[in-house]
């Protein structure tokens, strides 16, 4: 088998479904979303509005395993490489790199490098 793939390096991805993040590179630069999905393995992001492709698609052709019952042409996300965004702060709404500490509980946060505000998810119940 061959293995010369390059393997992407593992980073911890600091984004996540809901963050308002700005595009800072690409065809939509400077463009405000929201994330919808993170794709970890292939450090890519999908955000809302942001880099909508066409897929032209005729009734009954088969994408990806699904078949299109209707044909036309199809609006979608496709994703964008995580460095072609940035999270916004929302404590001084910039666009900010984050950096990373951990709480005297041992929790991971993030903090706004601008104005060292740690970044709060919204998390869907996470003390269960
Ligand atoms: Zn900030």
């Amino acid at each position: 088998m061959l293995r010369n793939k390059v393997q992407p390096k593992r980073r911890w991805l600091d984004l996540a479904p809901g963050d308002p993040v700005i595009v800072v590179a690409g065809k939509d630069k400077g463009k405000h979303g929201e994330v919808l999905r993170t794709l970890k393995d292939k450090h890519k992001v999908v955000v809302k509005g942001v880099n909508i492709l066409k897929r032209h698609t005729k009734a009954g052709q088969s994408r990806g395993g699904v078949s299109v019952a209707q044909g036309g042409v199809v609006d979608f996300e496709a994703p964008l490489d995580y460095s072609n965004v940035m999270l916004v702060c929302p404590s001084c709404s910039r666009p900010t790199r984050t950096k990373h500490i951990v709480l005297e509980s041992g929790a991971r946060a993030l903090v706004c490098r601008h104005c060292g505000e740690p970044y709060e998810r919204v998390r869907k119940t996470e003390a269960q």
